[in-house]
């Protein structure tokens, strides 16, 4: 028995899988990595566009953060909250000095699910109301409450159902959002709206940008309702979507609550919530713990994570790399039927595949699976999603560079032939 298939038995059965491994045909076996690139058991390199979903941010093992983490490690691992130690607050002092006011109040996690739902907690406190509204295509977690503010279908079980979760359309223009959101508000949720939760971009849902001013016109409507608008930039943080180091500031507002995973840490377990001090206060009026939110080696990495960012240029890189990707796909656009769409923003990239460009059906799974297997086979690791899995998804560690995006071209346009 080939060694790929004794680790692939091993596997199956201590971890039976509820998430579906990628590259199920043949699966890579990923054994060590460092910044934009992994290896697998065989030595075999690949260019990592996926940062194992839009998380490891500023590279695999990058030197300044394995460095930080290493002298935390060999400091204190952990006390919980409840003792006071200087790397909590000055961490959090820290990652506020990158919000706008009023938004300076931190609570910290141990994953986007758990921000997501402290962020419910909070909303409904601060409003004394229950009801949720989150966008089609919306992803927000795989936690009991989360899974209900999830759209996507195949991550919904019945536990979630008692939970109000509501579409409210998919890629159009802004006045037939805006008309379906108020409707919502009419039908679904009259006076009684907690919070609105959005993405910046959606990920999950493939890149899905809103237009213009929606996110403004949306705030306004749930503000004048009494409810609280929440950006979820478990994705499009850290400066992920290049012009901004928050996904929310490329559409001109200020959320009353953001929440945040993944890049924070660049793969190391962490989460944050940032607020503010009104919402925090009626928040204060209860009892909150967990045991190992802001832990002293999780604060030193994320703090070595901002330094980094902003020593390594990361989010300029992420700008000028992601634009030139997103001109070079373009080309591809026009030269391929089967590329309906590219969109994004910085490093947050979706290439929605497609029939053809007249019908804009989506491209069937076995195609899609096709060119997935073969960009890897030739060495590149992508993403897939959205509600058909019709998009690939391009959300690389943010060091990469343009003849990493050179050498993916030539894959791409070689598979998609
Ligand atoms: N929000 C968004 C936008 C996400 O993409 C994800 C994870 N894909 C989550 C929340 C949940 O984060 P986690 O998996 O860390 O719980």
């Amino acid at each position: 028995m080939s060694k790929d298939r004794m680790i692939e038995i091993r596997r199956q059965n201590c971890n039976p899988m509820t998430m579906k491994v990628t590259y199920y045909k043949k699966p890579v076996f990923i054994h060590q990595g460092y910044m934009q690139w992994l290896w697998d058991v065989d030595g075999r390199r690949y260019l990592d566009l996926f940062a194992g979903v839009a998380t490891v941010s500023v590279g695999h093992c990058h030197p300044k953060v394995t460095a930080a983490a290493e002298q935390q490690l060999k400091k204190l691992w952990h006390t919980t909250s409840i003792y006071v130690y200087p790397t909590l607050h000055e961490y959090c002092e820290k990652l506020a000095s990158h919000f706008p006011d009023p938004l300076k109040v931190i609570y910290l996690t141990n994953s986007g699910s758990e921000s997501n739902d402290l962020a419910i907690l909070m909303a409904r406190l601060h409003t004394g109301n229950n009801d949720i509204i989150t966008l089609r295509g919306s992803y927000h977690g795989g936690s009991p409450q989360t899974i209900g503010l999830t759209s996507n279908a195949a991550y919904k079980y019945p536990v979630a159902s008692g939970f109000d979760s509501t579409n409210v359309g998919h890629c159009m223009a802004n006045e037939q959002y805006i008309a379906q959101l108020k409707e919502t508000f009419a039908t679904s949720v009259p006076n009684r709206i907690a919070a609105f939760f959005g993405e910046p971009i959606q990920g999950v849902g493939g890149a899905v940008q809103y237009p213009k001013n929606y996110l403004k016109d949306a705030y306004k409507l749930v503000r004048e309702r009494g409810g609280i608008c929440v950006a979820d930039e478990v994705q499009t943080g850290f400066g992920r979507t290049g012009s901004h180091f928050w996904g929310f500031q490329g559409h001109d507002v200020i959320p009353d609550m953001v929440t945040m995973a993944k890049g924070i840490g660049n793969g190391f377990p962490m989460g944050a919530v940032v607020t503010t001090p009104e919402i925090a206060a009626s928040f204060a009026k209860g009892l909150h713990f967990n045991t190992f939110g802001g832990n002293p080696l999780a604060c030193a990495v994320a703090s070595s994570v901002l330094d980094t960012i902003r020593e390594d240029d990361t989010q300029q890189n992420s700008l000028r790399v992601g634009t030139y990707l997103m001109t070079e796909l373009a080309k591809l656009r026009d030269k391929y039927e089967i590329i309906g769409d590219v969109r994004g923003k910085g490093l947050q990239i979706g290439v929605e595949m497609v029939r053809d460009k007249a019908s804009r059906d989506p491209l069937p799974p076995e195609a899609m699976a096709e060119i997935f297997e073969d960009v890897k086979d030739m060495g590149v690791l992508i993403g897939k999603g959205a509600i058909y899995g019709q998009t690939f998804r391009i959300k690389p560690p943010m060091c990469i560079t343009k003849e990493d995006v050179d050498f993916f071209m030539a894959v791409f346009d070689k598979s998609v032939r």
